[in-house]
């Protein structure tokens, strides 16, 4: 290697060496080291403990059932197929919600709510043991950064069941004056973003509050749910509280339509969350919708810039940008729009795009080829309604599904990029003079789920999040999650709320 005696190792701080890129680090004829341009190890989560068969069947009554079809989940960072899984029918999803329904009469309704939650603090204690299996399983199944699935995915799934478990028998607290009892079976389904965590939310509530669950995985991202699956077989939890299956939107649609089911709790897109309101209209199914957003992320002149940058890229970078409360419209004053543009493009520079189960990878793959087809189409339409677009140079892997980080400036509010949700790593900046024009253009969305307020000003964060019609408004950070903490929309962003106190409504009556 033609480095200078002495010359000091780098370290990465977490920990790797970070090895010279020799093909800078040559010496000049004079004798002067050339600039070098330090590269980091790569640094590969071990996959090998991980347990995963080669087919998973529906788990069904405490059972696994063989079905008639059955689909591919694969990788999406190299296409390679992981596992396939069972392709739940109408007839399956029948018998899903009648082995629910009677689980509901036979046991869940009829023990204590300190049995419930102590079999709900089971699951979580097994969740935390296996927390890297699942971690690994996250990433390896939906492209995520492995450093973000073991940090937030499953760290904050398992707080979740611990935090429910506590409350099974404490619902006079949360309800008083009222006698609560719980509704049945509730039909839920999730989107492939957070699969583990998505669970979550929903069940550990449902459970809490005396109700059993059909619940389907989105169609890319079903191992997380299955092996759920496994935890609670090894928890024991009476047969057919918990059915999980997988499927398709048909098998979506056959759990909104069943007679049998009695709430419905889904997360997915705003086209989807309407069609389910318009089958259960005139109903008594419960309902609970967590869709889509287009967060207004506001960056005044007064913010501490450098925390606000860190903030943009969290807000927007983080999963991909598969988030729906992810930062995508970017709100900048005018007076420090150059800035912040300034230091975004540096700070893109630094941002490690690839293997998702690497520990430095920050931006890991996109989720599907629909999801990078749509990713592509809206930034086309950015580039050909006239913003500016800035995209990160980084080289991409050969397979999978890559998509750069992007942003675009100069964007116009009539643009697509400003209204619809993108859901991948793009980002849209627009600028405002005034707070009370910020805080327009911050509602000037169909959705309302999410927002961030940056100011070194304790009064204008209040003033500001006083007039923003969002569900989640963060201010000086983004992105934070708490299972004490209610989760949900306005407008079309759907309605309802997951998480703290608020979660358990939905699962009584
Ligand atoms: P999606 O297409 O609406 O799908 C969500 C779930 O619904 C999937 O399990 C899907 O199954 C299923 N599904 C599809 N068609 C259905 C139908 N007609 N009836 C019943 N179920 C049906 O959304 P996605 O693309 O998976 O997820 C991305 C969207 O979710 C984004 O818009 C995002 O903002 C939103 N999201 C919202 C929140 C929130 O808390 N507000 C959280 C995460 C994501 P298949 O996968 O098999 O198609
Ligand atoms: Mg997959």
């Amino acid at each position: 290697m033609k480095i200078q005696a002495g010359h000091k190792q780098k370290i990465s701080s977490n920990g790797n060496l970070l090895k010279p890129n020799t093909k800078t680090d040559s010496l000049k004829s004079n004798g002067v080291l050339k600039k070098t341009v330090w590269e980091y190890s790569k640094s590969i989560e071990d996959s090998k403990h991980i347990k995963l068969k080669s087919e998973y069947d529906l788990f069904i009554g405490g059972k696994w059932i063989k079905t008639k079809k059955y689909f591919e989940t694969i990788n999406p960072s190299n296409e390679e197929v992981i596992a396939k899984v069972a392709y739940a029918s109408n007839e399956d999803v029948n018998k899903a919600v009648n082995a629910a329904e009677k689980a509901y009469d036979k046991v869940w309704s009829k023990i204590s709510a300190k049995e419930r939650g102590k079999y709900i603090f089971r699951i979580a204690r097994i969740l935390q043991e296996k927390a890297r299996e699942f971690a690994v399983i996250e990433s390896m199944d939906g492209g995520k950064p492995i450093k973000e699935s073991k940090s937030v995915d499953i760290p904050l799934a398992l707080a979740h069941f611990f935090y429910y478990a506590g409350w099974a028998d404490k619902l006079e607290l949360a309800f008083p004056g009222r006698k609560v009892s719980p509704i049945g079976v509730a039909g839920q389904i999730i989107p492939w973003n957070f699969p583990l965590l998505m669970a979550a939310w929903k069940i550990a509530p449902a459970l809490a509050c005396g109700n059993t669950v059909v619940i389907k995985s989105a169609e890319t991202t079903p191992l997380t749910l299955y092996k759920l699956a496994e935890v609670i077989e090894e928890a024991e939890l009476p047969e057919g509280v918990v059915n999980i299956i997988s499927g398709d939107g048909a098998t979506g649609a056959a759990i909104v339509n069943h007679p049998k089911t009695k709430k419905i709790a889904f997360t997915g897109s705003t086209e989807v969350g309407k069609l389910i309101m318009k089958q259960t209209a005139g109903t008594d199914k419960k309902l609970t919708l967590e869709l889509g957003g287009k967060a207004a992320n506001i960056i005044f002149e007064d913010a501490p810039i450098d925390a606000a940058i860190e903030g943009i890229i969290n807000g927007i970078y983080f999963n991909q940008g598969h988030v729906c409360c992810a930062g995508s419209r970017l709100l900048v004053q005018e007076s420090i729009k150059d800035i912040v543009i300034k230091k975004l493009r540096y700070r893109l520079k630094s941002l490690r795009v690839g293997d998702p189960l690497d520990k430095n990878t920050d931006v890991g793959s996109i989720n599907s080829i629909m999801q990078l087809d749509r990713i592509k189409e809206l930034v086309k339409s950015g580039i050909n309604e006239g913003a500016k677009i800035y995209q990160s140079e980084c080289s991409l892997p050969q397979r999978g599904y890559w998509f750069r980080p992007t942003f675009f400036s100069d964007v116009a509010q009539s643009h697509r990029i400003a209204n619809e949700e993108i859901f991948g790593p793009v980002l849209s900046i627009l600028t405002f003079r005034t707070p009370a024009e910020a805080i327009e253009k911050a509602n000037n969305t169909f959705y309302g789920l999410s927002a961030g307020v940056w100011t070194d000003k304790g009064s204008k964060i209040f003033k500001t999040l006083s007039k923003l019609r969002a569900g989640v408004i963060w201010s000086n950070t983004f992105n934070k999650f708490n299972p004490a903490s209610p989760f949900g929309g306005y407008k079309e962003s759907g309605f309802g709320r997951e998480g703290g106190r608020h979660g358990l409504e939905a699962y009584v009556k």
